[in-house]
């Protein structure tokens, strides 16, 4: 196994060796004593990092991390500055350990040089100042900041043309001093899960740094690559493209020695005109790969590798051809397991999973094949298959009992994976200040002495704010003192601390649980959850951000946008949707009473909010909260405006509505924008800081016509109205389907709604779905022919059925005309009619033929049940079905 020049073994207790530059001599040796660490100094060293570094330390992180806090390397800023070709501004000495490029992450602000890089919506310019006062003092700009000396003395600006471009040098210039196999991973899916398959299967006996989680970007991938450092022996790294000409740079940055394509489908197609051109471009990852593993079988792959010119070893795997560099002889799936038997290099081998579904299977072959090119063992690699663990990806946020709140991460347990979780958990506000807590188990395959990883993870763990902390394992109770918490507590097991005082007494907590799978922490969360109705809607945050993200790209990056979270937002739960929209700095939040408002400030939103039905009784709550109205009519605009003087609040931004042709609420641009300018003109309590108007049919081309005139009224309504004021005035009218299907009709700002929740109204069809709701079986029976089923008799059965009842009925929000075979739901992806009539707290489904039992889900809709479809049963709209959940069903947050 490759290992880099002069490292020396880090396992089986040699003494640890450092490597040092004489400048640094002293340091560490001082510390070598207190640590009581044997080393060994050397001048000339042969392992090539040594050149750039101060020093570098092997099997000893523990002396690095006294000095450094967590990365083994650090660079200093004079030799960034080199590396990419920036010109400094500043003398400050620095190291740098950490590179940032979102200000909401920072953790080590000493040791971090943050990167002000621009995208279409932001500039990290404007977060220099925030930083700063938070004590960074390392900026890589595009613009020095106006009066940067007298602002922000003592700081280095590296000033460079591309922010971006710099932080990919310098990771390129990080991943040359590596001479170690690295593995780039590339493909429409399964990347993350060959990644983190081959991080188990590897790592018992090699260090390897990974990608933590799925970063892959432009900027996840520099990032990433920098998490290397001299304990690292392979690196596996994920790349992601979504446009042509993406991959050359994430190239220069991973430079695999070992490449991995995954498969080809068609996500992000939009932007290529071929499957073939995506293919070919994917491929441009391996051009410089010592070896390239593929699907020989998919003729898309092979025709590409084919004309791609490739020089190194081709180890395409097959099914049909015996010849192949590593032909799959046979596939083998039994209840719970699968088989695989290969051969490679005239060998015939066998190992088996535990999964039977057909993406791990493939993915298995693919890691099988890195596994033996890097020349794992048949046995070995056997008995590591045989106990991989599922990739979940996914952080949940729950209700926990007494006033806490659950986040539960149950990815792989390491060290930069924790990091993440915290850094999550930080993220999230919290009103009620409640204290941080972490419940952590032992954590697996470190390839780190486990006094040094958790002094690691105390480190991280005071850095990210964590205020109480409970260990669970052997090994992490056996270094209790490594970890400097001041409430901390420690058990051999997760059962020893159910039975305790300390579990008992978890009180108004924000806990992130995050366990190894084999310590039964499934068994502790279920524990710690609200006790509920067996139904949930379960939301996924990350299609919330790929919507708006899909929405944002019909927009110009100047527009601003509101996001609609009334009705609870559309039923998913403005709270936490409002959370995720912050994090993401949308320009405004919009609720429809002022209730709803103060729920959001009382949960820590801070994002400008607007009212859209402002009750005359919530002003002052309005002015309290920094709500800001709506205001549709002179009446309502009075009372406002007295309500103001006598609380003596001047200039409250209000959001002013013309009514074009909805003929619901606003002002009639014809007749009254004059009397509504001299009204606001002669006081000083109210702004308009927008004004607005929504059409009646964006969803429809039938309505073209009438939109048209809508416009027109209110372009000339709005315009005129901002003419009367000195101030700029927001003008916005497009909604959802607006957005997409009028993006000329912008102006300064859109309204998006439904499509938030991933509906495309427009054409009834699901863009990323956010809400499923779900069920299980609560009892199986068997119902002869001739006997009916629920009340009044309705559900006549008219052959030997097999009939469930699940836990959901009209007062969940399941509309009752569902009923009657009107609709189905889904049981094991299988379609299960509702029989008879739905009852108000249980419903009846027809599951004759399908593989079930009592406790299997059922989907009511979501992933793999478009809610249109019951929508569409019901002749009504996706909005209603979505808004009439009701508040017993809870809601399950998660995020990947
Ligand atoms: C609800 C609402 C929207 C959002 O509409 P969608 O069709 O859900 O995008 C926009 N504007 C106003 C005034 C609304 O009330």
């Amino acid at each position: 196994m490759a290992q880099g020049k002069g490292m020396a073994c880090l396992h089986g207790g040699d003494a640890p060796i450092i490597y040092a530059k004489n400048n640094r001599r002293k340091i560490i040796q001082s510390l070598c004593r207190k640590w009581e660490k044997e080393y060994l100094c050397t001048r000339s060293v042969g392992y090539e990092a040594a050149r750039n570094t101060d020093f570098v330390a092997v099997g000893c992180t523990v002396l690095i991390r006294e000095l450094n806090i967590i990365r083994a390397m650090t660079y200093t800023i004079e030799r960034v500055a080199t590396l990419i070709g920036a010109h400094r501004y500043g003398n400050r000495d620095a190291n740098i350990g950490f590179l940032l490029t979102d200000s909401r992450s920072l953790c080590f602000a000493e040791e971090t040089l943050f990167f002000a890089l621009k995208t279409d919506r932001n500039d990290g310019q404007h977060f220099i100042g925030d930083l700063y006062r938070r004590g960074v003092f390392n900026f890589v700009v595009e613009h020095l900041p106006d009066n940067y000396d007298t602002l922000y003395p003592d700081v280095n600006f590296l000033k460079v043309v591309n922010p971006l471009g710099a932080l990919q040098r310098l990771a390129e210039r990080h991943r040359d001093e590596f001479d170690i196999p690295v593995v780039g991973i590339t493909g429409s899916n399964g990347k993350t899960m060959v990644k983190e398959w081959l991080y188990q299967l590897l790592s018992p006996q090699m260090v390897v740094t990974r990608s933590p989680r799925s970063y892959n970007s432009q900027i996840g991938v520099p990032l990433s690559v920098w998490l290397m450092n001299e304990l690292t022996q392979i690196g596996v790294f994920e790349a992601g493209i979504s446009m042509p000409g993406e991959m050359a740079s994430l190239r220069s940055i991973i430079q695999p020695t070992i490449g991995v394509l995954t498969g080809i489908g068609t996500a992000h197609q939009e932007n290529f005109a071929s499957m073939e051109e995506k293919c070919s471009e994917k491929l441009k990852l391996f051009h410089d790969s010592e070896a390239v593993i593929y699907n020989a079988d998919d003729d898309l792959i092979a025709r590409c590798m084919e004309q791609s010119g490739y020089k190194g070893r081709r180890m395409g795997w097959s099914q049909k051809d015996r010849n192949a560099p590593l032909f799959v002889k046979t596939i083998e799936k039994k209840e719970n397991t699968t088989t695989v038997t290969y051969v490679y290099n005239g060998k015939e081998g066998q190992y088996s999973i535990p999964f039977i579904d057909s993406a791990s299977v493939v993915n298995s072959i693919t890691c099988m094949a890195v596994s033996l090119y890097l020349g794992l063992s048949a046995d070995d690699l056997d008995r590591r298959m045989q106990r991989l663990e599922p990739v979940a990806m996914r952080l949940e946020v729950k209700t926990g009992q007494h006033g806490c709140t659950l986040i539960n991460d149950s990815y792989n347990s390491d060290v930069k994976s924790l990091d993440i979780a915290l850094d999550f958990m930080n993220r999230r506000p919290d009103h009620k200040g409640r204290r941080h807590t972490l419940i952590l188990s032992d954590i697996y395959q470190s390839g780190e002495s486990p006094r040094e990883l958790y002094r690691e993870v105390s480190t991280l763990v005071q850095g990210r704010g964590v205020e109480k902390f409970i260990g669970i394992g052997p090994e992490i109770s056996a270094q209790s003192d490594e970890i400097k918490v001041r409430e901390k507590f420690f058990f051999e097991s997760v059962d020893s601390f159910i039975s305790s005082e300390v579990f008992r007494s978890l009180r108004d907590e924000v806990i992130l649980l995050k366990g190894s799978r084999s310590f039964g922490f499934d068994l502790l969360t279920e524990l710690l959850a609200q006790k509920v109705h067996e139904t949930i809607l379960e939301v996924n945050l990350n299609a919330v951000v790929d919507n708006l993200n899909h929405y944002r790209s019909f927009m110009k990056p100047t527009t601003k946008l509101v996001c609609m979270i009334k009705a609870d937002g559309y039923g998913a739960g403005a709270v936490e949707i409002a959370k995720t929209l912050q994090d993401h700095r949308v320009d405004y939040l919009a609720v429809a009473v002022a209730d709803e408002g103060v729920t959001l400030r009382k949960n820590g939103i801070t994002s400008n909010i607007m009212i859209m039905n402002p009750e005359m009784t919530a002003f002052k709550t309005m002015f309290d909260y920094d709500l800001e109205p709506e205001v549709y009519s002179f009446r309502l605009l009075e009372a406002l405006i007295k309500a103001a003087e006598k609380e003596g609040v001047a200039g409250f931004p209000v959001h002013v509505k013309l009514d074009t042709g909805m003929h619901r609420l606003g002002f009639d641009p014809n007749k009254d924008i004059d009397r509504l300018i001299a009204r606001m003109q002669h006081q000083n309590a109210v702004i308009p800081r927008s004004v607005f108007s929504h059409f009646v049919g964006s969803d429809s081309d039938s309505f073209d016509e009438f939109s048209a005139r809508q416009f027109a009224l209110f372009d000339e309504g709005s315009r005129k109205l901002q003419a009367a004021f000195p101030h700029k005035i927001l003008r916005h009218i497009d909604n959802s389907a607006g957005i997409e299907h009028f993006p000329e009709r912008q102006l300064d700002m859109c309204r998006l709604g439904l499509g938030l929740y991933g509906i495309d109204s427009r054409n009834n069809h699901i863009i990323n779905n956010v809400c499923t709701l779900k069920t299980t079986i609560l009892q199986l029976r068997h119902v002869p022919a001739g006997d009916t089923v629920g009340y009044s008799r309705k559900g006549v059965i008219d052959r030997d059925s097999v009939i469930a009842a699940i836990p959901i009925g009209y007062a969940d929000g399941l509309n009752r005309r569902l009923g009657n075979r009107r609709c189905y739901c889904l049981v094991g992806g299988k379609r299960a009619e509702y029989v008879g009539n739905i009852c108000m707290d249980v419903t009846m489904i027809d599951v004759t033929g399908i593989d079930c039992k009592e406790g299997d889900s059922v989907e009511i809709f979501g992933d793999h049940l478009p809610v249109t479809v019951l929508s569409d049963a019901l002749d009504t709209i996706p909005y209603e079905v979505l808004t009439c959940i009701s508040n017993r069903v809870k809601r399950v947050y998660f995020q990947d």
